[in-house]
């Protein structure tokens, strides 16, 4: 299987028809159908790692603020899959892994995969971030996950390159981008078409740009995930790429195995 980083945006992707949504659609379309998917989002950090390990999975409406009505009303009911679960605890060893049973799935994930498998019929389950481990840790994690790959199961990063909420023209999505946000995207991504994830997890000698563009990491970590899942045979393919909103860049990867359905 392919492994897919998505730019994953305003939680109202989920109900809206623009670019990046039909792109993931397309994404979708373009790769083989998986047995399963495992989505390392954004939006769950817990001490140490965490899975999803319940049968049915809630839709967790995990963000407030101006959004219209019908977003809260979205589910995703795809089911879980507890043999994934275990299976991701198994290649995590000797890092402990809570099978979890009080989450389910959060909008990084069913905000993206409600575009791209509307029909919400593959299992889904989620991978916390562990908020106690450094930038290469999480890479490392994903380097530990790259068997599920044969295994049927595609691995999803749910998050942002450049995701600057405060500094956000909410407004205006089509606006000019902060040239900031551009030059640190473009940093970003020369780095992962090098194969280069240090530069990457060392992001902050990058200094102002990497300041503004990343003020927290949560939405940078899940790429540290997809890059570690990565084959050097796979090819890259920079997808949705543009920034939303002046900075909040939609940019989304896929690493392909060139095979077809
Ligand atoms: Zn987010």
């Amino acid at each position: 299987m392919p492994v897919v980083f998505f730019g994953h945006g305003s939680p109202a992707n989920a109900i809206e028809d623009n670019e990046a949504t039909r792109a993931w659609h397309d994404i979708a379309g373009s790769i083989q159908r998986p047995r399963a998917i495992l989505s390392i989002s954004a939006h769950w950090y817990t001490h140490g790692s965490a899975v999803t390990a319940m049968e049915k999975p809630d839709t967790i409406h995990d963000f407030g603020g101006p959004f219209p009505a019908p977003l809260f009303d979205v589910q995703y009911p795809a089911p879980g899959d507890p043999g994934l679960a275990q299976r991701v605890s198994e290649l995590l060893a000797p890092f402990p892994v809570q099978m979890d049973q009080s989450w389910g799935l959060d909008h990084g994930t069913w905000s993206v995969l409600v575009n791209a498998y509307p029909e919400a019929e593959i299992p889904v389950v989620q991978l916390s971030l562990d908020l106690d481990r450094p930038l290469d840790g999480h890479y490392a994690l994903g380097q530990r996950l790259r068997p599920l790959r044969r295994e049927g199961i595609l691995i999803m990063g749910s998050g942002n390159i450049v995701h600057n909420l405060a500094l956000m023209d909410w407004s205006n999505p089509g606006a000019t981008p902060f040239d900031w946000a551009v030059r640190f995207n473009n940093m970003i991504k020369e780095h992962i078409l090098d194969n280069n994830p240090q530069g990457i997890w060392e992001f902050q000698r990058h200094g102002r740009d990497a300041m503004l563009a990343v003020p927290s990491a949560e939405h940078l970590c899940p790429l540290l995930y997809t890059l570690g899942a990565r084959e050097d045979s796979d090819t890259i393919r920079v997808e949705t790429d543009f920034i939303f909103n002046k900075s909040l860049s939609m940019t989304s990867v896929v690493f392909d195995t060139g095979n077809r359905i």
